[in-house]
């Protein structure tokens, strides 16, 4: 079963300066739908990356973002099964 993720809930980055993005209650949304994302797609490993926010561009207004899924390519060292 496939629960739509809510976008609000995603954790949006700023690709310039690295710092967490916050957006208005409200504004995830919309700057995703004029982005074309996909709601559908999006899941609790994707996260927002926005090129530029207010902090280190305070005369833009608009800020492109596009979405990266983080990868779980983490290396796991687990025993193996026998193994006590
Ligand atoms: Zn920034």
């Amino acid at each position: 079963m496939a629960k739509r993720m809510d976008p609000e809930l995603l954790y949006v980055e700023c690709s310039q300066c690295g710092f967490p993005v916050l957006w208005a209650a409200g504004d995830t949304t919309r700057i995703l739908r004029g982005a074309g994302i996909d709601f559908s797609a999006l899941d609790e490993r994707c996260m927002i990356v926005s090129e530029g926010c207010p902090r280190c561009n305070p005369d833009e207004k608009i800020f492109s973002t596009h979405v990266v899924r983080l990868s779980q390519e983490r290396p796991v060292h687990r025993p193996g099964p026998g193994t006590n």
